[in-house]
């Protein structure tokens, strides 16, 4: 059976799945006084916008098809598409302050919330987190509790220029400095 990865060589670069897929189509249509009427091809060229139902990714069509490429021949399982895709995507690599490692090699001057306080953190929280390069701690309010990962809004203003005020930022349990 032929597939939209087949046929279109495209598949969503998040979930790696392709039966979901949506692409903005652009069509003439002749306009009538109760509405319009669709004439003519529908076009759709490399830059239309496209959108994945499983796991929300959207992006343009090229991105659609060099994630199909990158992957062209290679069999692997789908993502987890309970995690939202713009911020594992689009969202450049920042190191975050690891909070566990700190504590470990500093138990007595770095403490941090215990594995169950961790647990119980839900959307609408208050948590601190920091990058590391920059040594800077932010509050962030959480939007999101993944499996693994939360994903947040920053709530502070801050120096770096790497993420502001108002972006969301994904981060892990052991980035979790305060709550
Ligand atoms: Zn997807």
């Amino acid at each position: 059976m032929t597939s939209v990865k087949d046929e279109w060589g495209m598949e969503c670069p998040n979930c790696h799945k392709d039966d979901r897929f949506k692409v903005e189509i652009s069509v003439m249509a002749i306009l009538c006084v109760d509405g319009t009427d669709p004439v003519g091809d529908q076009t759709w060229d490399e830059d239309s916008f496209c959108c994945c139902s499983h796991c929300d990714w959207n992006g343009t069509v090229d991105e659609a098809k060099l994630a199909h490429e990158g992957t062209e021949g290679i069999e692997r399982p789908a993502r987890d598409c309970s995690v939202p895709h713009e911020e594992v995507f689009r969202r450049p690599m920042l190191t975050l302050i690891d909070g566990v490692a700190l504590n470990q090699s500093n138990p007595e001057t770095f403490q941090i919330p215990t594995d169950e306080e961790k647990a119980n953190i839900k959307p609408g929280d208050s948590v601190k987190i920091g990058i590391a390069d920059h040594d800077e701690q932010f509050w962030v309010t959480i939007e999101t509790v993944a499996e693994e990962h939360f994903f947040g809004r920053v709530d502070n203003h801050l120096l770096t220029d790497e993420i502001s005020f108002g972006e969301t930022i994904t981060f892990q349990k052991r980035h979790v400095l305060t709550i």
